[in-house]
């Protein structure tokens, strides 16, 4: 479903940063999988290529068959509506709308009447154990349950792919531990396919397939052990 072929990326803010330097990954349907690498190394880079946040210079990356290459602005952003569910560390979600809302938001851009998207809102907010938390703000809400917001938000435009940028790198371990028990269960039950960018070895560890990237390169692909166990955490 994810195809890359010698993707490259420079920045030219100041002198020129080659920052992905020939990227070949094939991603399938259904995967579970990390990307894991220094600070600096390129993850956010490549996931926003994955997620038509940003673009690349060089090479080709084909989404369920289509070349994302030279797209408008509407186009991608309408693929990136459709197709892609985005999940980050610092949860992004807007503080002056409650839990509800901040989930519908998808819905809202795709045209739906307030009344169904936030029906449909607060049926995922039930599925994450979060109905009760509807009309409360952000502010008002743990980390935990700011992610978890964040994952009904990612999941309720029913994407192809969930692209999670260190999405327990604000998170306790136990916490943590259930932001990754909560994406695992996603995956099995949806089929939906994951890609988490981390550099904790406890959340690399419960995925499929572990991607090593160094300085710009994929250094390795490791298999994971597909289990939870623990997660440490800088918290
Ligand atoms: P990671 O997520 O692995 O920490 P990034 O992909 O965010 O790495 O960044 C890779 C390199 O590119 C870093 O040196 C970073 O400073 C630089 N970089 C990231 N975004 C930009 C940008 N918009 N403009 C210029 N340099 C950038
Ligand atoms: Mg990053």
């Amino acid at each position: 479903m994810i195809a890359l072929h010698n993707i490259n990326k420079t920045y030219h803010n100041g002198a020129p940063l080659h920052v992905l330097k020939g990227i070949d990954l094939s991603i399938d349907k259904g995967e579970f999988v990390s990307i894991m690498g220094a600070s600096g190394s390129g993850k956010s880079t490549l996931l926003n290529i994955l997620g038509i946040l940003d673009t690349y210079d060089t090479g080709d990356f084909y989404l369920n068959g289509l070349l994302i290459k030279n797209l408008s602005e509407a186009r991608a952003a309408g693929l990136r509506n459709r197709m892609i569910g985005f999940i980050f560390q610092s949860f992004n979600l807007i503080s002056f709308k409650n839990a509800m809302e901040n989930v519908a938001l998808p819905l809202f851009y795709q045209g739906m009447s307030r009344r169904k998207r936030n029906q449909q809102a607060l049926e995922y907010l039930d599925k994450l154990g979060l109905r009760d938390w509807a009309k409360h703000m952000p502010s008002e809400l743990s980390g935990g349950q700011k992610q978890r917001v964040a994952i009904a938000r990612a999941l309720i435009s029913r994407p192809q792919v969930i692209l999670a940028d260190e999405p327990t790198g604000a998170l306790d371990s136990q916490t943590s531990r259930e932001v990754i028990q909560i994406l695992r269960d996603v995956n099995k039950s949806d089929r939906m396919t994951m890609i988490i960018v981390t550099h904790e070895r406890g959340v690399a560890d419960a995925t499929d397939k572990i991607i090593r990237i160094k300085d710009g390169v994929i250094e390795a692909i490791e298999p994971g052990k597909g289990v939870i166990a623990h997660v440490e955490s800088m918290k």
